[in-house]
């Protein structure tokens, strides 16, 4: 059994239209009107599928194929909005694929023993509303709900409001509910698999993530009169975390990845000295224990950049996610699905966090990569090849049916 590449390019396409930007990227933020163009078109394809629909209080959308009664499903999804100026490959491609999946399992008139839902899960990408992973978070019950309907986008619009205007906010409860798995195929957004040669992979866990905030006080003067040798500048000893943050990761070397993505600088005028900064450091590692050195090594690099500047800081390690482990059966399923679609395949550690994060704590999960062509994604050049992506939905075809298994 094989899924329907025609049919499933087509899909691709067309969801793609709707947030299309000139450069072939898409901007579909989430809970705005193109979403909510888009939650309906894929709520269309699934009636036509003859799938039970319902959405929850979160705007998640489910779309069930019934197995035999009383069993808990295998659930495949990913989520369905973009980052401004993103790809339309990322979060849509998993839905798209496990649509095509009970598409295919339709005509070929399978039954399966468990239910096989396909899942659209609310704001994954936290672009208007923090955090990311929003609605999977509030059903694995790791953020309460109020919270998530307080949060607010840089218009001060509120989550809940925006549910209900574009028509989602749904009667289901939003809580951990019994599952045989979850299955997410995604974009690698990363090189490796490209890199190989390789369409598909099967994806062990997801990095340990910790973040950290770090405010430097300076002196704020003017540029002109102070002399060099009585300065302090919270800039000159930010750029020396910057630079120091990047020589963490190079001294600890293996698999962590260091990140300063964000800076904020007070007053950020050109003819005044710096008197405040604030950055934020992102650091990865598939162990935890190399993340807890790297931590140390920041503390040291701080203090250090700061001394010899003369300036004082808070850091604030605020933010930590452990290693996920993917569930061992569910990646070995994926594994033989890889194998038997006769891909090049091979297992993957995931360095973004995805909604199978937060699936994987309610029950069995596992995901399915496939290439990001060099490596990019959350950009318009986002791309991934057509035969990979045929590859990846036919690996998590045979997935759910393994899973879900048969009369
Ligand atoms: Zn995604």
């Amino acid at each position: 059994m094989r899924i329907d590449r025609k049919r499933l390019e087509s899909t691709i396409e067309e969801l793609g239209r709707i947030g299309a930007t000139e450069r072939g990227g898409l901007t579909r933020l989430a809970l705005t009107d193109e979403d909510r163009r888009g939650r309906d078109l894929l709520v269309g394809w699934m009636r036509q599928a003859g799938l039970r629909v319902t959405v929850d209080q979160m705007g998640n959308i489910f779309g069930e194929r019934a197995g035999q009664p009383g069993r808990p499903p295998v659930m495949m999804g990913s989520h369905a909005d973009s980052v401004p100026t993103g790809g339309k490959y990322d979060g849509q491609l998993g839905v798209l694929c496990a649509l095509e999946t009970i598409r295919t399992l339709n005509d070929h008139r399978v039954q399966t023993r468990h239910p096989v839902t396909v899942v659209v899960f609310t704001n994954e990408e936290g672009a208007r509303f923090q955090p990311a992973m929003i609605a999977s978070g509030v059903m694995a019950g790791k953020i309460p709900l109020e919270d998530a309907y307080n949060a607010r986008d840089k218009d001060g619009l509120r989550l809940v409001d925006e549910l209900e205007r574009i028509g989602y906010l749904g009667p289901e409860p939003c809580v951990p509910r019994p599952l045989r798995a979850y299955l997410e195929l995604h974009i690698e957004q990363g090189p490796y698999l490209e890199e190989e040669g390789l369409a598909v992979g099967v994806v062990e866990g997801i990095v340990a993530i910790a973040w950290s905030r770090l405010t430097i006080h300076g002196v704020q003067d003017h540029a002109g009169p102070t002399p060099m040798r009585i300065r302090h500048d919270a800039l000159v000893a930010a750029a020396e975390v910057i630079s120091g943050v990047r020589g963490i990761a190079r001294q600890i070397g293996g698999e962590l990845v260091t990140t300063v993505g964000s800076v904020t600088v007070s007053p950020n005028i050109p003819n005044a000295i710096p008197g405040r900064v604030t950055l934020s450091i992102d650091m990865r590692d598939p162990r935890d224990a190399t993340l807890d050195k790297a931590r140390w090594l920041l503390d040291g690099v701080v203090a250090e950049a700061c001394r010899r500047e003369g300036v004082t800081y808070e850091l604030d390690h605020y933010w930590r996610v452990p290693y996920t482990p993917f569930d061992r059966e569910v990646v070995s399923a994926v594994e033989r699905a890889a194998r038997a679609t006769g891909a090049g395949h091979r297992r993957i550690l995931s360095g973004a966090g995805h909604d199978a994060q937060y699936m994987a704590a309610i029950g069995p999960a596992g995901m399915v990569f496939v290439p990001s062509r060099g490596g990019r994604s959350h950009c318009e050049e986002e791309f991934t090849p057509m035969d990979d992506i045929e590859h990846g939905a036919n690996t998590l075809l045979g997935a759910a049916l393994e899973l879900a298994g048969q009369p």
